[in-house]
């Protein structure tokens, strides 16, 4: 088989996989690579959280909604810091892919949409997931990637890495050097490329260059390390987003290792859980209205903190009168935890001792009870706390080590309306398009987490560069132009003719 294809797209995860289904409805000379042994990529570990405005399922249930208010509510909530562009191009195209997904078999859990509440909620219900979270996206989209496969429109190559994106000597995009498993290179040639390669969170290396700390959690795809940066880079491309970085809050790990897996989500929210402890930073000082009602600001609070750790502090009192502050882990799992020093779990008949068992500042710890305790009396709280249930007196006292970690990528490549990658002159590289992760999530979200701005305009913009960088003309029979199932092929010429987003 001949080694040139009419696109090249580096990935078979979420950007990819729609990028290679819609693309097979005009050409059938597509190469997919992957690095890893199957597809998918952090479709296997994601939540699979989507959100689309203007959906059939909206409509459905009598919704109302359209791509302006999520267009809004995403600079609400991003605090205008999201890509306008981008983030409009997403939203705006946002309802096709869902409507797709659902006219492949995707089915939404029954109360969806709903405004989310992990991350600040949006204004109107435009939220879904599947019961089995990412996996029922790839199950999905496998079907029509599978077809084309079959078809021979695309020639899928696993355990395949490339190493390096070819150039031309007046710099053209030319193709890829990739290298299998076992150790053997080959070149592909293509004048287009997609890179979808995803993110960088498995590469602690590049993870720590960009957010300036260690990579925690052990909860990203193993072979999204960064190739998506390095493959761009080599060719002068521009990276963006090192201002967006943002961790989820409240994580409680397994170990002391870095990076560790996670064995508990603190429940912080208060329309969940109103909190009855304080929460402390390193230096045993609070810093957070612990009740405070934007997770948002949650959020953004503990990026100041030393090691983006807290510690919630608590005593016996209010260990044996509130509720959980884990699901699924009842109040004897943390007291137990706490006896069998298990680790972020730690307990004692003092302050002092307390903070040293869990390395807080001892002695501020004493004096922030002091004030915290003193508030409980005269109601005047120094964050205005509102939910202060119990003072702290009673040992044993109990702290547990609380970390803010981050399972995706603020930077990624530049690139403009068109999804096609820039360079540090700030000129397009002619060929070469990127999507998903791999243009980094401050793109969508910038500095603040949006609902589903991820998996949805990864899946949206593999769909859109699939339609829109292979001109129909390569198919030499022409009844081969009929595009993947659900969607009409010419979707993004309307998207450009009907002005949906023409000022992109
Ligand atoms: C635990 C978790 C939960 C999440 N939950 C949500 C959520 O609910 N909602 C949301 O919007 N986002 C969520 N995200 C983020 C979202 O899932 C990802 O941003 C998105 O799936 C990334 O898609 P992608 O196409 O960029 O990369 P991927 O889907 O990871 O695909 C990249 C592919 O490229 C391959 N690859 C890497 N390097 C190379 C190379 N050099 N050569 C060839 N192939 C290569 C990889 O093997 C992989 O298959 C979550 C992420 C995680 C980890």
């Amino acid at each position: 088989m001949s080694n040139s294809f009419n696109l090249i797209i580096i990935g078979a995860g979420t950007a990819g996989i729609p990028a290679a289904i819609f693309a097979s409805g005009r050409t059938n000379r597509i190469l997919v690579v992957d690095a890893a042994p199957k597809i998918g990529g952090t479709l296997h570990l994601s939540s699979g959280q989507m959100s689309a405005a203007g959906t059939k399922l909206q409509e459905r249930k009598g919704i109302k909604d359209s791509p302006k208010l999520h267009l809004e509510d995403i600079i609400r909530i991003s605090k205008g810091t999201a890509n306008y562009e981008l983030a409009k191009l997403a939203v705006y195209n946002a309802s096709d892919t869902l409507d797709w997904l659902e006219d492949l078999g995707f089915t939404p859990l029954k109360d969806h949409p709903v405004k989310g509440q992990a991350h600040e909620p949006y204004s109107v219900n435009r939220y879904v997931w599947a019961n089995e979270l990412g996996l029922s996206i790839l199950k999905t989209i496998n079907q029509p990637f599978e077809k084309a496969i079959n078809d021979e429109k695309v020639d899928l190559q696993l355990n395949t890495r490339v190493t390096k994106i070819l150039t031309s000597s007046s710099a053209d995009i030319e193709g890829v050097e990739v290298i299998n498993a076992s150790g053997d290179t080959k070149k592909f040639f293509s004048s287009k490329i997609i890179i979808a390669s995803g993110g960088y969170v498995a590469n602690a290396k590049m993870y720590s260059r960009f957010s300036g700390h260690p990579a925690y959690g052990k909860h990203s795809y193993p072979y999204c390390l960064g190739d998506s940066i390095s493959l761009g880079e080599n060719l002068n491309a521009q990276t963006w987003g090192k201002e967006n970085y943002l961790t989820s809050f409240g994580v409680i790990m397994n170990s002391y290792d870095v990076p560790s897996t996670v064995r508990l989500r603190q429940i912080h929210w208060p329309e969940r859980r109103m909190p009855w402890e304080i929460y402390v930073n390193k230096e045993g000082k609070r810093f957070i209205r612990e009740d405070e009602p934007s997770v948002d600001k949650r959020e953004h609070s503990i990026l100041n903190q030393a090691d983006l750790r807290h510690w919630i502090i608590f005593d016996t009192e209010i260990l044996e009168n509130s509720p959980s502050i884990f699901k699924d882990f009842s109040k004897e799992d943390t007291k137990q935890a706490a006896k069998n020093n298990e680790p972020m779990f730690y307990m004692a008949d003092d302050i002092v001792s307390l903070s040293a068992k869990a390395g807080i500042n001892g002695e501020n710890l004493k004096v922030t009870i002091e004030d915290y305790n003193r508030a409980q009396s005269d109601g005047k709280d120094i964050f205005k706390r509102i939910h202060m249930p119990k003072k702290i007196e009673k040992p044993p006292y109990y702290a547990i080590r609380s970390q803010a970690m981050s399972v995706s990528s603020s930077v990624g490549l530049r690139v403009n309306s068109s999804l096609e990658v820039i360079n540090n002159n700030m000129e397009p590289i002619k060929g070469l398009y990127a999507a998903g992760e791999a243009i980094g999530q401050g793109a969508l979200m910038g500095s603040s987490f949006c609902g589903g701005m991820l998996v949805t305009p990864a899946l949206t913009f593999g769909r859109l560069l699939g339609e829109k960088i292979i001109p129909l003309n390569p198919i030499s029979n022409t009844s081969e132009v009929n595009g993947p199932e659900g969607l009409e092929p010419t979707r993004f010429g309307d998207w450009e003719k009907n002005g949906r987003c023409s000022d992109f």
